[in-house]
């Protein structure tokens, strides 16, 4: 079969605040690199992705250029753009420059990789085994089983119920659709968050919009318990000890 074009989107437009430091978490340092170099790297070397949205703080795009796309020769980054307030609406951003077609190639009937440049530990597995999936199911997303048993509390810190464990998948980037499935899908996000008014809906990750907006069932592919998140001052020290 023959290859579609992939185009990641890597998402670094949030404002890091859990992070408790003056430098941007996207920038803070994880060894001798910035932490977004590690995601844009195995984004470049990959045989999976063609090319990549870097999403930014608008205050931040002529850093991410000079210092991190120049700077370290990342040629897949076609645009960088400025996020938005949410974590969707920076995803909107870059659907929208995928949507115009203005990139040097435009994706047409291709895929979309959606993913948190805060995780660092991505991997040319999870890029593959997502990619051999969203062939045949058009809407995956990367996770693994839980290893904790999870309570729904109630608004008295009460446990309410606790889901059979073995269902239970906590959810990662990437997350990957169809190209026109998932504009579509953002397109609609965006019409009711007009509609009735933004943050009526709480949208946490992009497979939530699909589920939403669209008929089209979302499969779990395998990542791995290291493709974590760097969210608080601890997540730096659990990530330092993956690079040992
Ligand atoms: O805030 P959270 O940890 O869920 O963010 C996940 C990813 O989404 C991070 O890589 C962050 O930079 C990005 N993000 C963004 N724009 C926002 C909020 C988060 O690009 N408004």
């Amino acid at each position: 079969m023959e290859k579609r074009r992939c185009t990641a989107i890597v998402l670094a437009a949030g404002s890091g605040s859990r992070m408790k430091s003056d430098v941007a978490k996207q920038f803070m340092m994880l060894r001798e690199k910035p932490l977004i170099w590690y995601a844009l790297h195995v984004i470049e070397v990959s045989a999976v992705i063609d090319d990549c949205i870097l999403v930014t703080g608008a205050e931040d795009i002529s850093f991410m250029q000079e210092e991190i796309v120049e700077r370290y020769g990342f040629h897949k980054v076609d645009t960088i753009v400025a996020g938005g307030k949410e974590r969707y609406d920076s995803v909107y951003q870059a659907l929208k420059v995928i949507a115009s077609g203005d990139m040097h190639i435009p994706n047409v009937g291709g895929y979309i990789f959606i993913h948190d440049g805060a995780r660092p530990f991505l991997t040319e597995e999870i890029l593959c085994r997502n990619y051999e999936a969203v062939q045949s199911v058009h809407a995956c997303v990367t996770g693994m089983p839980v290893k904790d048993t999870i309570k729904i509390v109630d608004p008295d810190g009460y446990a309410s119920r606790t889901p059979d464990r073995s269902l239970l998948w906590q959810i990662q980037t990437p997350q990957v659709f169809d190209s026109a499935l998932i504009i579509e899908a953002y397109q609609r996000l965006m019409r009711e968050q007009d509609r009735t008014g933004t943050g009526r809906i709480q949208i946490t990750d992009d497979a939530m919009v699909v589920e939403t907006f669209m008929e089209c069932p979302v499969k779990l592919v395998e990542g791995s318990y290291e493709n974590i998140k760097i969210t608080t001052p601890e997540d730096l020290k659990i990530a330092e000890s993956f690079l040992v």
